[in-house]
């Protein structure tokens, strides 16, 4: 019955809106234009909750066409409890004027003709009319923004994972080579002393400390091919080589770099003035990278007032390399840290563990590049690394 009585209302151009709105026909033609071509979904509905306008991006949205929706009930575009409720926060709304969305605009879930749920985020505003308000509803699908958002989650779980396993790898190496000496030392202290007491004696209580002394060496031994054995463990994690577009790469990398820096605008441009080819590197590993030295950079310039600017430059590097760099306008490298750069557990920062270039430069290597930072002439820092754009051919050909 309500379908009947609102089909005419759905139309855009009534008599009724032309006596109660005043709109001319250059208006009407607009307004029908704009609600046509608008690319976020726009809904009309009576107190009642009647839809009377659907526009064509809301059909898009939605999978109704406009003729099965208009004169129907809101609630068919909803879940539950949301479509059971909404006549009676209608009315709530109605007799006390409380709400919770009008003009305020919000994510909610809405349900496509073929019950799938969709996240979209609506926005209502009121049209005060004689008779009866109308309520507009403004929608915009979230469906991508939501995929892009839970992509760049995953992305960025994978870099946690690889920077811890790069950094055990990174710990694992230091200790490997900071206790390889005392432990080869204890060995053959060991063994020398082994041989000066079975020189010595030969009763039973000489027989017991030498076989104590065998034991130690052993132990010593071992604890060396531990730490050897967890230093190769962490180092074959399976590199992915693979023609990769870096400009992409690179976006992606900065975009998880900066995340959560909104509160502190930082100015950061990427250019690329002349075209790339793809490289042939592991994209894990050399987002690492760019999102360490745009962290690094984030972190430099935000230690200053002022306006913060980070530029990333991609670009050739003679026939079969490729450069990028990162510049920044912070308080530049200090001479400490610059003294060793890209050495393991050399860090400025207050909480910094100072892997993170170190990290950098084993990745870099890996791809037979070369990564280095300086300061520069105007102030800040520029960190930049050269990658062959064949690094499995490199490989071969040195
Ligand atoms: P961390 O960030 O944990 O300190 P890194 O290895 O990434 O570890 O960086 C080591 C040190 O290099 C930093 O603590 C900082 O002193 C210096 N550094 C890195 N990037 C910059 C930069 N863009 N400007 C100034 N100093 C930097």
């Amino acid at each position: 019955m309500h379908k009947r009585q609102h089909r005419k209302a759905s139309s855009i151009t009534t008599r009724n809106d032309k006596e109660n709105q005043g709109f001319d026909l250059e208006n009407e033609k607009l307004l029908k234009l704009v609600i046509e071509t608008a690319p976020d979904g726009l809904i009309i509905i009576n107190e009642s909750g009647i839809v009377l306008v659907f526009s064509p991006a809301a059909e898009r949205m939605f999978g109704f066409k406009a003729v099965d929706i208009i004169g129907e009930n809101i609630s068919l575009l909803m879940p539950s409890p949301h479509a059971q409720n909404h006549d009676g926060y209608l009315h709530k709304y109605l007799t006390t004027g409380k709400n919770n969305i009008i003009g305020i605009g919000r994510e909610v879930t809405a349900r496509k003709k073929n019950g799938t749920l969709f996240p979209v985020e609506l926005s209502v505003g009121v049209l005060p009319r004689q008779k009866e308000r109308l309520f507009t509803g403004f929608l915009r699908d979230l469906t991508t923004h939501r995929t892009s958002e839970n992509q760049i989650a995953d992305l960025q779980n994978v870099l946690i994972q690889l920077a811890r396993h790069s950094a055990m790898g990174e710990l694992a190496t230091t200790l490997a080579h900071e206790l390889n000496q005392p432990l080869t030392a204890i060995a053959n202290y060991t063994l020398a002393t082994h041989k000066l007491v079975a020189d010595l004696h030969s009763d039973e209580q000489t027989r017991l400390a030498l076989d104590l002394l065998d034991k130690s060496a052993q132990q010593a031994q071992r604890a060396g091919e531990i730490i050897r054995s967890i230093r190769s463990f962490v180092k074959h994690h399976e590199t992915k080589f693979r023609w990769e577009n870096l400009e992409d790469a690179v976006c992606e990398a900065v975009k998880i770099a900066t995340l959560g820096t909104g509160n502190h605008p930082i100015n950061m441009q990427i250019n690329k003035p002349g075209p790339i080819p793809d490289i042939c590197m592991d994209r894990i590993q050399i987002q690492q990278v760019v999102a360490n030295l745009v962290r690094n950079a984030v972190d430099a310039v935000r230690t200053q007032d002022g306006e913060h600017l980070i530029d990333i430059e991609i670009s050739r590097h003679g026939s079969r390399s490729v450069i990028v760099r990162v510049r920044d306008n912070g308080p530049g490298i200090t001479p400490e840290v610059e003294k060793r750069l890209f050495q393991s557990f050399n860090t400025s920062k207050p909480d910094g563990v100072g892997v993170g270039l170190a990290i950098s430069k084993t990745i870099i290597t890996s791809h037979n590049g070369d990564i280095r930072g300086r300061n520069r002439a105007q102030g800040g820092a520029e960190f930049y690394f050269i990658l062959p754009i064949d690094s499995k051919a490199e490989e071969t050909s040195s």
